[in-house]
């Protein structure tokens, strides 16, 4: 048995234990105890000066994606990264792709992951993720603009999640976007999807997704035009509701809502007449951000504010390195508190852990320090008491492994 002290314990649900005792199990990482340390316990102790929280859950990231580290221009937009991505994807060959990946893994394992959802376009990472620690729930990603093409697609998918299934992991079709999808084929991937009980859609992540859907103008639409795709119909409510129109025919015959999880990532032109009808169709949504990436790509963040006067299942997720310089779960919560100092640390610990892990459904085993549970333990340091007592994460926070 191994004991801690720390001057902050998170248990994950949005509580803070000062100068916490916790007994862990070296082995298997299960709590035995977490209590305020006495001073008659304070013997054989390791202390902590700063902040013990659960392993992060990475509720949104592209893995395979890892060797894209450094290659894209930031602020292009979606078009341009888009234009991007198809050019330079394939400019490194597999054996560079698989160790980009495995570096990316072990990279989020050693700062504190425990576990993740992952987007997959192909098979690379399912050999990695299947002997990885981090617990990973993958989502076979689609797109394709026309009609015609998506039961061939799907018809693929269900060959790459068999395939999936081989290694052992956990993986099911899902959609990507309205912005890369025919309506028909967003439909059939999500029906697929949501027989694991699980998708993850990129959701209202710019106002160029907003244009093509709201208007049929911008960048965005102006590409589908260019190329001759089908366009999207247009929704004057906007890119959330045009998703949320395409699930309907998918909703529980009962209660009228689809019940299963639907992961949202981005966000980040939701506004309040997107989330009112959200809940009038989700059962059970989760709204992943990706601070640093929205930033990398479009310079503009979600109004996590609003997110959570709405008492959302707030996530947070890195995106992949093609969109972002780096893995590190503490930089995207410096990233939102810089952004909005009035949400506090407990929060965002509470986003980057246990709604994230009932977002990929493994909150029995993470996501929160309690007695039985193996989380994983994660230290961050650097962390002060601001003028008001509320604890602040600083520029020179950093999150290691402890187990
Ligand atoms: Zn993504």
């Amino acid at each position: 048995m191994v004991k801690i002290v720390a001057k902050y314990l998170f248990t994950g649900r949005g509580l803070i234990i000062n100068n916490a005792l916790l007994e862990y199990d070296e082995k298997s990482g299960q709590i035995i105890s977490v209590d305020v340390a006495k001073q008659s316990d304070l013997t054989d102790y390791k202390f902590y000066d700063g902040a013990i929280v659960p392993g992060f859950v990475n509720a949104h990231c592209h893995v395979e994606l890892s060797h894209l580290v450094d290659l894209f221009k930031q602020g292009t937009g979606m078009d341009g990264f888009i234009q991007q991505i198809n050019s330079l994807r394939e400019t490194v060959d597999a054996q560079g792709r698989i160790k980009a990946l495995e570096e990316g893994m072990e990279t989020l394992y050693n700062q504190g992951v425990s576990a993740m959802g992952d987007i997959s376009n192909c098979s690379e990472s399912f050999d990695c993720k299947s002997k990885s620690k981090i617990f990973t729930r993958t989502f076979l990603e689609v797109f394709g603009t026309e009609e015609v093409d998506a039961p061939g697609v799907i018809e693929s998918v269900l060959e790459l999640q068999k395939e999936a299934l081989k290694y052992g992991i956990n993986a099911a079709p899902t959609p990507h976007s309205c912005y890369t999808s025919h309506p028909k084929l967003i439909q059939m991937a999500a029906a697929e999807g949501l027989k694991s009980g699980y998708i993850s859609y990129h959701s209202q992540e710019s106002s160029q997704e907003e244009d093509m859907i709201r208007y049929g103008k911008g960048e965005l639409s102006d590409d589908y035009n260019q190329r001759g795709c089908s366009v999207p119909k247009l929704n004057p409510d906007g890119a959330l509701c045009y998703f949320l129109e395409i699930l309907k025919p998918l909703v529980n015959i009962e209660s009228g809502m689809v019940e299963e999880n639907v992961i949202l990532v981005h966000n980040v032109t939701t506004d309040q007449a997107s989330i009112d009808a959200a809940k009038r169709v989700l059962k059970n949504s989760y709204w992943v951000t990706c601070p640093m990436s929205n930033i990398f790509i479009h310079r503009e963040l979600p109004n996590l504010p609003l997110l959570a006067e709405n008492d959302l299942n707030i996530c947070i997720g890195t995106d992949s390195l093609s969109s972002n310089t780096h893995f590190s779960i503490v930089d995207e919560m410096k990233t939102i508190q810089n952004a909005f100092p009035q949400i506090s640390m407990a929060q965002m610990i509470k986003w980057a852990t246990i709604n994230g892990a009932k977002a990929i459904g493994c909150d029995s085993q993470y996501g929160t320090i309690e007695v039985g549970k193996a989380p994983g333990l994660v230290f961050i340091d650097g962390v002060v008491e601001d003028q008001t007592g509320e604890l602040r994460l600083t520029e020179q926070s950093k999150s290691v492994r402890i187990i």
